[in-house]
């Protein structure tokens, strides 16, 4: 957009402080400072602390935004906040009470810097975080909602209290009726509930959060979702109802190429190399997301069913994958066994690898990013969700849109079997049901493409909620 030395309205964008969250963050605040809006993106010390180091820089240095705004002359400011921990505290391993201060301490130190920026036209934040709506109203600007998962988990939430008025909510394996109520959702399975829903314990402090979260989400003024119209219609009709919801995804760097934003939070290995020198749609990839931990014995059973199925892989390891501190959670002697047709990293650039050709298939735990970067790769997925809304994205991509072979996973432990991941491994790489879930990522990923082409409703809908939000701030 060509500058006309107007003033722009200024909006602070807040990510939450978790890797999935961040990038797409880190993308809305590139489109809305190319669609005119002077942005101040704001991490937490922490946050850049990690992401300075994964990017070999002095955390002193590091603005991770200089690329972006370089190559597009993009008005994007780069601020600080503390979440109330020293940076140096291990956030995976201490959970619990690096939660309890996002649902404490973090929102004072926005404030303050809030009002330290003023004047601000706007606050967009994470749904997930639990003072926007309140923050917004006491600096008398709206509060855009930004919703990283799919309309569907938002829809769950948002209604958390039909299914609390119908016995669903919190009701663990008690009740297994089809829930047909919520507005917009056809019909889903107590088992497709994210895992906050169907836990039947609801003291934790992420309860805590999502519980007030939602109510500031009833009070937003925007809702922008990372998702695409035509793959959720009737959800995001019926949220359209209820709130301005705009489905804007997918948001990925332009190009659909390594980010000119520096939002990785562990260093990034290279595997062009190795890839290039294998054939096409003969390497699965394996990752299961920056956040979710996997049972050892879990893990143990994958490896066996990897090493079984004799099949090349790429799988990406966090080094805090397992909760224990293991230095190296792979099962004995699983290295050797796969030695020459597979390699083991601790975070890789996701996209790259995706995109290669050598890949035909991914092993994922259902993150929405993950899954929306697959399909944009034309990758099919074996499905083997961990935590939080990964279990109703299973749903989506192998119920709803055919595109993966579920894995399983739940409560009991192990829960998956090696000789069950290798036939499913097999299936997908060699098999009918493999064949079949390409051809539904083939289908999707042609509504993704045209969701956000010029005209697309993506595009329209980034459109529409830009002129809104400028009508009513300017
Ligand atoms: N990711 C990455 N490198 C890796 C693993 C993951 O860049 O080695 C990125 C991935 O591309 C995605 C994000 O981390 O954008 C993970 O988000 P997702 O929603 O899939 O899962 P979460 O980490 O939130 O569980």
């Amino acid at each position: 957009m060509a500058d006309s030395g107007e003033p722009k309205p200024h909006l602070l964008l807040i990510p939450y402080p978790l890797q999935g969250h961040i990038i797409p963050a880190a993308h809305l605040a590139v489109k809305l400072a190319a669609a005119g809006f002077s942005i101040t993106f704001v991490n937490t010390e922490s946050v850049h602390h990690q992401t300075s180091l994964a990017h070999h820089q002095l955390p002193s240095s590091g603005d991770p935004f200089s690329g972006a705004r370089d190559s597009g002359r993009l008005d994007i400011r780069y601020e600080l906040v503390s979440d109330g921990l020293p940076v140096s505290f291990d956030r995976s391993v201490h959970h619990d009470e690096f939660m309890q201060h996002i649902l404490h301490r973090l929102s004072s130190n926005v404030e303050a810097l809030a009002r330290r920026l003023l004047p601000i036209s706007g606050l967009v934040a994470d749904t997930f975080f639990v003072w926007p709506a309140t923050l917004a109203r006491s600096l008398a600007v709206p509060y855009v909602s930004f919703w990283t998962e799919p309309a569907l988990v938002f829809s769950l939430y948002y209604h958390m209290d039909l299914l609390r008025l119908n016995g669903h909510f919190a009701a663990g394996d008690n009740r297994k009726d089809m829930i047909t109520y919520v507005p917009g959702v056809p019909a889903i399975e107590p088992s497709d509930l994210t895992s906050y829903l169907q836990e039947s314990d609801t003291s934790s402090v992420v309860h805590q959060i999502i519980l007030k979260a939602f109510e500031e989400a009833h009070r937003a003024d925007y809702i922008l979702c990372n998702t695409v119209q035509e793959l959720e219609p009737s959800t995001i009709a019926a949220m359209r109802k209820e709130k301005p919801f705009y489905a804007i995804g997918p948001i990925f760097p332009a190009g659909f190429t390594r980010s000119t934003v520096e939002t990785s939070l562990w260093a990034e290995s290279d595997c062009s190399h190795w890839l290039n020198s294998r054939p096409a749609a003969s390497v699965l990839y394996i990752s299961f997301g920056s956040y979710a931990h996997v049972e050892k014995g879990d893990l143990a059973e994958i490896a066996g069913g990897v090493a079984e199925s004799k099949v090349s892989f790429l799988w990406v390891l966090r080094p805090d994958v397992v909760s224990s501190n293991d230095t190296d959670p792979l099962p004995e002697g699983f290295r050797e066994e796969t030695a020459g047709r597979g390699i083991v990293v601790p975070w890789c650039c996701q996209i790259e690898v995706l995109s290669h050709a050598a890949i035909g298939g991914f092993l994922t735990h259902c993150g929405w990013n993950s899954i929306l970067e697959s399909v944009w790769s034309g990758v099919p997925m074996i499905c083997f969700p961990l935590l939080t809304d990964q279990f109703t994205n299973r749903k989506l991509v192998v119920g709803d849109w055919g595109m993966g072979i579920d894995l399983g996973g739940g409560k009991s432990q192990p829960a998956v079997r090696r000789e069950e991941v290798a036939a499913k491994i097999d299936e997908l790489m060699r098999g009918e049901d493999g064949r079949r879930a390409r051809e539904g990522v083939s289908r999707v990923r042609g509504k993704l493409e045209a969701a956000v082409a010029g005209g697309g409703s993506s595009a329209r809908n980034f459109e529409r909620f830009v002129e809104d939000l400028k009508f009513c701030v300017l």
